[in-house]
């Protein structure tokens, strides 16, 4: 089951009837977070509406348009305002900036839906024809700007893939399941859980992202110490490319050569469209555990989840805050609390999934380390506070650029023995990178990070960052905040992206990751599969 476009909000995030976190409590928050970030008032800042924005005239008509309706029925491809302007960026600050802005050139001359592979395939040829570009769009999620449409002198198909969303098989032997790519995550784990089992995949965006999008980006759940990220779980695929049909190969394990499903996972739509996936699912859990503890400092919190992966406990999430993210998320809660004094304290959410006794097990193993780290338990309360509203927080991000904020997160991973110095590093560019460009004399930033993913030799640290937003230049104050963020982490030992991905914002720090010759790899497999360059022009390749 797809979601009608209609129903969501083409510049902000989810429902258009979307929930109202804070209510009657509104004025205050306002007010408390003007006070911690040193600025008199908040101002209403609210977007442009679609009817007062001019988008530039499609250049799709005639032969071409006559030729793509052959391709596919003429209710399917959509040149109309609402889904050119939904289809033109995705849902990073820096999109919602801009599409509150009015700033909707470029935007996707056509937008289009097929249902099928040969669709899909007949599309990729009618591109090539034409000389159009195409972009891969499955829930528009990407905050790296994978799905905005590039600057180019030829129109511009964005290629929806959401009304591909069906279960195609699910092999209780294997406990493979085959799917079509463009099915959103509720669909996908309902299909899955009516036959009990699960892939796991529960990103933050669970809500609007797909499974083709899951895998193109490279991203990770929120449970992927259990479940793992794409590279883990994805066993095949299907990709419709330029030069034709790429199914990748398809086993338990084999010694033949490299594994090219692997070339799949973080292609972000450059290499090709993927139309169906073979993913690895789980029995659903009997036992969900999710349990708050206290750590002295960050130090403790560090040294405790790192024990707890290295020594092999079967953990679903470990999620440790920082101290200022402690304190903040808990003012927050409270409304009108102080932040307060700064102290060293550090919460860490830690969730434990599968049959009952193994969970059991398990939390008795993490009770033992985190007591031996001097981790205090909060109970069940901040736990099942953060399960139930574990896909709500987006949600704020639209009031709060209703109000003059700016709000944005990055993330990164990196070595255990690196976690402290890299937080610092990052933590201090953001903080500096406000400073020198605070939106409004005298105002400040708030900086917060936590530990998310953790594997037995690093984990990923995620930044989210709260400032006055710039009025008159609010694209140039976070280009200005995103550059110092990333120099900070690829400077000091961090990957550019753990799990959002490369897309536009990254790419200018990914040769130097990938190095020379890694780059150069990537160029000539693209060079290969789409020849032409029609493939998400400007996203990952360096
Ligand atoms: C509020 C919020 C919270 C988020 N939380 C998380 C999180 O917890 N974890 C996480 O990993 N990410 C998170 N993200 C980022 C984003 O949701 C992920 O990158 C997600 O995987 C994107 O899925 P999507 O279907 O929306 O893909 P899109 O945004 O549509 O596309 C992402 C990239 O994949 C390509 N693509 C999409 N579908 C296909 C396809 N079928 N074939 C080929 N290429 C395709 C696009 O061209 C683009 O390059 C979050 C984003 C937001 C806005």
């Amino acid at each position: 089951m797809t979601i009608e476009r209609e129903k969501l909000r083409w510049n902000g995030w989810g429902w258009i009837e979307a929930p109202d976190l804070l209510g009657a409590r509104a004025e205050l928050v306002w007010g408390w977070m003007a006070k911690v970030l040193g600025c008199a008032a908040l101002p209403h800042t609210p977007p442009v509406s679609l009817e007062k924005i001019a988008l530039p005239e499609t250049r799709l008509h005639g032969p071409a348009l006559c030729a793509l309706e052959a391709v596919l029925p003429a209710a399917r491809i959509r040149t109309d305002a609402y889904e050119r302007a939904f289809h033109a960026r995705g849902k990073s600050y820096a999109d919602l900036v801009a599409l509150r802005a009015g700033m909707l050139t470029p935007c996707p001359d056509a937008v289009v839906y097929p249902e099928c592979t040969e669709e899909v395939l007949g599309l990729l040829r009618w591109a090539a024809q034409h000389g159009a570009a195409v972009v891969p769009y499955g829930g528009g999620s990407s905050v790296v700007g994978g799905v905005n449409t590039p600057e180019t002198a030829c129109p511009v198909l964005c290629v929806d893939m959401t009304r591909m969303c069906d279960l195609l098989d699910l092999d209780e032997t294997t406990r493979i399941a085959r799917v079509q790519a463009g099915v959103y995550g509720p669909a996908l784990e309902s299909a899955l859980q009516a036959q009990g089992y699960t892939l796991g995949h529960y990103p933050q965006s669970f809500e609007f992202s797909t499974l083709g999008g899951w895998i193109a980006a490279r991203g990770a759940g929120q449970q992927s110490n259990r479940y793992g990220k794409p590279e883990k779980w994805l066993v095949g695929a299907e990709v419709a490319t330029p030069h034709g049909l790429w199914r990748t190969e398809h086993f338990p394990a084999s010694a033949a050569g490299p594994q090219l499903t692997q070339l799949v996972v973080g292609s972000e739509g450059t290499l090709g469209i993927i139309t169906e996936a073979a993913v690895r699912l789980h029995r659903t859990p009997e036992r969900r555990d999710y349990t708050g503890y206290l750590f002295p400092d960050f130090a403790a919190g560090v040294s405790a989840a790192r024990a707890l992966v290295q020594d092999g406990v079967p953990t679903a999430m470990i999620r440790l805050s920082d101290s200022d993210e402690t304190r903040f998320y808990a003012a927050l809660q409270h409304g009108d609390g102080e932040v307060g004094e700064a102290t060293p304290y550090c919460a860490m959410l830690l969730g434990l999934e599968g049959a009952a006794e193994e969970v059991a097990q398990a939390g008795a193993r993490a009770r033992a380390i985190i007591d031996a780290q001097g981790g205090m338990a909060l109970g069940e309360g901040p736990g099942e506070t953060w399960y139930k509203g574990r896909f709500m927080m987006p949600y704020l991000r639209d009031p709060m650029l209703d109000r003059g904020l700016g709000v944005d997160t990055l993330e990164t991973a990196t070595g255990w023995g690196n976690i402290a110095p890299l937080h610092a590093a990052v933590r201090g560019a953001i903080a500096r990178a406000i400073a020198a460009h605070p939106g409004e004399p005298g105002c400040g930033g708030v900086v917060l990070a936590h530990i998310s993913h953790c594997y037995p030799d690093g984990a990923s640290l995620y930044f989210t960052f709260v400032f006055r937003r710039d009025a008159a230049e609010p694209l140039g104050q976070w280009r200005h905040i995103k550059a110092a963020a990333s120099e900070a982490i690829v400077a000091h030992g961090g990957t550019i992206s753990h799990h959002h991905g490369v897309g536009l914002d990254h790419r200018p720090w990914l040769a130097r990751e990938k190095g020379p010759v890694g780059a150069g790899v990537l160029r000539a497999i693209k060079a290969q599969v789409d020849p032409g360059g029609i493939m998400n022009p400007g996203k990952l390749i360096p």
